[in-house]
C-alpha cells in the first residue's frame, strides 16, 4: 500500500528536481495552476484532466516514489491514487 506523502518544503525541493523538468509538466504549464507540484501529496492539478497531455512521467526516478511505495505515476493527472 502506498504511504502518505507529507506536503513539506523538503519534499517540494525533491519534487522540483523531477516534476520540474518533466515533459508533461513543462508542456502543460502545470506550474502555473495549483497545486503547482508535489502532486503525490497534494493531489492532481486543478487543470482539467482532459486538457493535460501525457508526455512522460519523471516520478519513477524520484526517491519519494519508492520510499512511499507509490504506484502508477502521473499524479498530476490522476491524483494520489495514480493511473488506473
Ligand atoms: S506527476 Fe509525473 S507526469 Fe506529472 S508532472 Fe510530475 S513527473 Fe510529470
Ligand atoms: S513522486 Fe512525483 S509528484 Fe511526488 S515528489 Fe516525486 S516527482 Fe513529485
Amino acid at each position: 500500500m502506498p504511504k502518505e506523502v507529507a506536503d513539506t518544503p523538503e519534499n517540494m525541493e525533491i519534487c522540483k528536481k523531477f516534476c520540474g523538468p518533466c515533459p508533461t509538466f513543462q508542456a502543460n504549464t502545470l506550474k502555473e495552476v495549483p497545486p503547482h507540484a508535489l502532486f503525490c501529496a497534494r493531489g492532481k492539478s486543478t487543470k482539467p484532466t482532459a486538457d493535460i497531455e501525457e508526455k512522460g512521467c519523471s516520478c519513477f526516478g524520484c526517491p519519494i516514489f519508492p520510499d512511499h511505495e507509490l504506484e502508477g505515476g502521473y499524479f498530476c493527472i490522476y491524483g494520489i491514487e495514480g493511473k488506473k
